[in-house]
């Protein structure tokens, strides 16, 4: 008999042997350094991987510890022997579901992944209906229902998440914007679903320092949601059908040097699409030649040095989306921002993920709301005034976290290309 693919891939892996033991990723976990238990530590998690590829059945408490998982691969980064645990989490992570509130949340999540996040115009009517839910308090009331138990609560905080940035309209950009002065590269834009739904302006002002850089600016009218969102909840078939729609949107596009994105956690996806098709060499191949050509807003401006002026006074503080300070460019956001000659930006203290992790914050809100008052709680002490961001996840859920603590006037929180493009380049 055939072993399910589960644990086929689990018995793959064998971490009995990979894993030393040797306990470095302990410091970095977000999750163990808020509450510091074995099962919640990347060694830990790995261990209860190994009972399940034992053949042994999971308590529910132990289950949450493995979905408690971020994914931000910090432990990935330190881990000597190279374990990835998120990656393994990841592949278990639709069997662990299994009480009555947590099936039907993966299935709206699910469903809202296929059905609305990659289409533009019915992305932003449901950020609409859930910004209104928030603001009447009707989903404030929904959390309170008995019958709805956990989903309630759930979906609050994807309601009040959302509910401080307004959605704007959907309008088709122009195919090509060519650069403002000499042409030193053209690039392919990636505008990210969410980030055009709710932050477009985030992309227009990229798009013009982008321009302003020298750089010819492509946008492939058929490109879609990467797909992170599918594929950190588990749904491969959405997220390799959402890769694919790319793979093809970009390849009618040229000639181009470079992908590029503004949306952090999008790179980062991009940048893993040939994972997607390990069993299909052509396809695979295909999605190598893209991802090798798949930059970071920030590497790319950076790389073209442009001539930045100081938006506003005051102190900066810089969050670093955790997938691209360890999958991608760390410091590239800092680098950037180090351009503007008036401005002496520092890392924003947190305990290594402000909680927001795709749906993390709506899984598990209790961790995720705690990882968030830290980070906010810290910021208070440094005296910044702006925070600057390059991830649309992050941005929006400090720009929540500072608005639930009323701190929204003292506290301004940006994309990077946004307050870059405020201090204009002359
Ligand atoms: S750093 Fe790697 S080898 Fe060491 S305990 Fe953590 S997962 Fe295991
Ligand atoms: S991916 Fe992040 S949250 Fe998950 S075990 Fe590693 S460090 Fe901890």
């Amino acid at each position: 008999m055939s072993k399910p693919p589960v644990l086929a891939e689990i018995r793959r892996a064998d971490y009995r042997y990979r894993c030393s033991r040797c306990g470095f990723c302990l410091a970095v976990c977000p999750t163990y350094r808020l509450e510091p238990l074995e099962p919640g530590s990347p060694r830990g998690r790995l261990a209860l991987l190994n009972n399940i590829a034992m053949g042994k059945k999971l308590s529910p408490a132990a289950g949450l510890f493995l979905d408690c998982c971020l994914g931000c691969r910090a432990c990935h980064s330190v881990c000597p022997t190279g374990v990835d645990p998120a990656r393994e989490v990841r592949a278990v992570r639709q069997p662990l579901v299994n009480n009555l509130s947590g099936l039907v949340f993966a299935w709206i999540w699910r469903t809202a992944c296929r059905a609305f996040v990659p289409r533009p115009g019915r992305l932003a009517f449901l950020l609409r209906i859930l910004r209104s839910t928030h603001r009447t308090g009707l989903s404030r009331l929904l959390s309170r229902l008995p019958f709805l138990g956990a989903l309630g609560a759930r979906l609050d905080a994807v309601a009040a998440f959302l509910s401080p940035t307004a959605p704007l309209p959907h309008e088709k950009r122009p195919r090509v914007l060519p650069a403002t002065g000499r042409e030193k590269c053209r690039a392919a834009f990636f505008t990210g679903c969410i980030m055009e739904a709710a932050l477009r302006p985030a992309n227009d002002a990229a798009i013009t320092l982008l321009r302003s850089a020298g750089c010819t600016v492509i946008v492939p009218p058929a490109q879609t949601c990467c797909g992170a969102l599918s594929y950190h909840s588990g749904d491969y078939v959405t997220a390799r059908k959402l890769a694919l729609e790319n793979l093809n949107a970009f390849a009618l596009e040229g000639p181009f040097d470079v992908i590029v994105s503004a949306a952090a956690a999008c790179t980062a996806h991009l940048r893993s699409y040939p994972d997607l098709f390990e069993a299909d060499p052509e396809l695979r191949e295909k999605a190598q030649g893209f991802a090798t050509r798949v930059r970071d807003f920030t590497h790319l401006l950076h790389a073209l040095q442009p001539h930045l002026t100081a938006p506003s006074p005051g102190r900066v503080a810089y969050h670093e989306s955790c997938l691209l300070r360890h999958s991608g460019n760390p410091g590239a956001l800092g680098e950037v921002l180090s351009l503007v000659a008036e401005v002496e930006p520092f890392p924003a203290p947190h305990l290594g993920c402000c909680g927001s992790a795709g749906g993390y914050a709506f899984r598990h809100p209790d961790v995720a709301s705690a990882l968030l008052d830290a980070e906010i709680g810290a910021l208070c002490g440094t005296g910044a005034t702006t925070v600057v961001t390059d991830n649309p996840g992050c941005l929006l859920f400090l720009r929540y976290g500072l608005t639930r603590h009323n701190l929204q006037t003292r506290i301004k929180v940006q994309h990077v290309a946004e307050y870059l493009n405020k201090g204009g380049t002359p």
